[in-house]
């Protein structure tokens, strides 16, 4: 990798006339997202900062930022709004972070599909859907409010809705993306079928989005759902069953294994008991009557809440953000010493293989928090188990009790796209890196195949090229 530092001050000259940001603090705070969230990067990520921050207008400045940054040997990080908590934005090698907050624009929406420019907060993207066509996105992730549609596909995977509609990564959920590359003469492709693999969930490795297509379903006002019981497989059995009922359309279903109620949702707590589990859901009005139905028929299960009629003093506000990462990140503002695991419980196995994982663990070590997710027409978890941390070997160790007894772990306590996933070269996306960023220039260090083809992946990778403490 070149030595790049001698030629900011040009690099930065060449890019004056576009909004160039280049006060510390401004420069720092792009610089971070959500990685702290876990106490493995934490301490490895914390120094990192870029050395400027571009904030391009427009696909013309896109282009002419990756061209500049290319032909000075400037790293190049995109940031969406910097809510990934894997790392996913943090800058490596320093250099330019190019953050993609002017690009928020709607370009086009009808009913079933909507066009948009990466930078369109997922919040306001729906708005425009349900005002123009009464339709909003198939899924979304649990930061809703903050996070852009074109960090959802680069660096995201699915959420709330995908109760219904499985994972960004399904055919289907994603309909077109255009691409630029970075290269000496930056091309602009658009993606779509087979191709789209090569950049979704790339972390912007290989090419910048600069204009999303994306799947649209009829808007409703859902209905958020709360609902206790004493009896953890009871909690459970009603999220998969409420899951599987082909009349009841859900857009969220998420088990909090007690005490996490009681103890870290502040705003439920005064409802719950120490050993209440709850389940949290989102329901269409149309499927109440369905839902209240089948509530009937289940021993030992109560709603305490209903957004569309309580009397609660407080509600509990949008429900969804008790759900998917929002629940670790609720619980280690109570408790610090709270993180969390990436679990992928399949079908058909998925109860049983919870209730032994359950049994596992000494009590209060690992708390089962599980979001019911459609895979290939079938409901099983995602499991986003909350685990007391001690040390990084025992948390390594839990993981490899998962692992063993046939749970997928996504792992969260690493920064590149290899050790977050399946752990092994994603060929689409690391020929298209080589193809269309020669210089290993967008987002280094997030793609060990690209790095160290031989990888063995027996322990944590450590970037050789991250930029050293100061
Ligand atoms: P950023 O964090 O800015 O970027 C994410 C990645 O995409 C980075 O690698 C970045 O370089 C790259 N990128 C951004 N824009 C582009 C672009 N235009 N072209 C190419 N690359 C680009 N994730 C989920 O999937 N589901 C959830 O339910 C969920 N819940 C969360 C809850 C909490 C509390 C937190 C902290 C995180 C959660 N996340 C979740 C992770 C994250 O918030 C989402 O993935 C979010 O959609 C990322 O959007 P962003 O705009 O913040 O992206």
């Amino acid at each position: 990798m070149k030595d790049f530092t001698q030629n900011l001050e040009a690099a930065k000259a060449a890019l004056s006339h576009l909004d160039l940001e280049e006060r510390e603090a401004a420069i720092t705070a792009a610089s971070r997202d959500f990685f702290w969230y876990s106490p493995v990067l934490k301490p490895r990520l914390d120094h990192l900062r870029a050395d400027f921050v571009v904030r391009p207008r427009n696909e013309a400045e896109v282009i002419e930022v990756l061209k500049t940054c290319y032909d000075y040997d400037i790293p190049v990080t995109t940031r969406g709004a910097g809510t990934g908590n894997y790392g996913q934005a943090m800058p490596m090698r320093g250099g330019c972070v190019m953050h993609l907050r002017h690009m928020n624009q709607v370009l086009s929406c009808t009913p079933g599909r909507v066009v948009a420019q990466p930078g369109c907060l997922l919040k306001d993207l729906d708005a425009h859907c349900k005002t123009h066509s009464g339709h909003e996105l198939r899924m979304v992730s649990s930061t809703w409010v903050t996070a852009t549609i074109g960090g959802f596909i680069a660096g995201g995977s699915g959420g709330v809705g995908s109760v219904t509609w499985g994972s960004l990564r399904d055919l289907g959920n994603i309909l077109r993306l255009r691409v630029v590359t970075m290269e000496a003469a930056p091309r602009v492709l658009e993606f779509t079928g087979e191709a789209l693999a090569r950049v979704s969930h790339a972390y912007g490795t290989n090419g910048i989005i600069t204009e999303v297509e994306m799947p649209t379903a009829p808007a409703y006002d859902w209905v958020d759902v709360l609902v206790k019981a004493k009896d953890f497989g009871v909690a459970m059995t009603l999220a998969d069953d409420l899951a599987n009922e082909d009349g009841i359309l859900l857009k969220l279903a998420s088990v909090f294994e007690a005490p996490t109620a009681k103890s870290f949702f502040k705003r439920v707590a005064p409802y719950v008991d120490e050993d209440d589990h709850l389940l949290a859901l989102m329901v269409a009005p149309q499927g109440m009557d369905g839902f209240l139905t089948y509530l009937g028929r289940q021993e030992g299960a109560e709603m305490i809440y209903r957004s569309d009629a309580h009397s609660w003093a407080r509600g509990p506000g949008l429900i969804f953000e008790y759900g998917w990462n929002h629940t670790t990140l609720r619980a280690l503002k109570v408790d610090p010493s709270i993180t969390y695991l990436q679990i992928r419980y399949g079908f058909p196995k998925h109860k049983a293989l919870v209730e032994k994982m359950r049994a596992a663990f000494p009590k209060g070590e690992v708390i089962q928090h599980l979001e019911a997710i459609r895979a290939g027409g079938k409901v099983g978890f995602a499991g986003l188990s909350m685990v007391r941390f001690t040390t990084e070997a025992r948390l390594e160790e839990i993981i490899r009790i998962h692992e063993d007894a046939g749970a997928l772990i996504f792992n969260p306590h690493r920064y590149t796209l290899e050790e977050g996933g399946r752990q092994h070269t994603d060929d689409a996306q690391l020929n298209f890196k080589r193809e269309a960023d020669p210089k290993g220039l967008l987002n280094p260090g997030k793609m060990i195949a690209f790095d160290d083809p031989y990888w063995t992946y027996d322990t944590m990778y450590a970037y050789p090229d991250m930029r050293p403490p100061s």
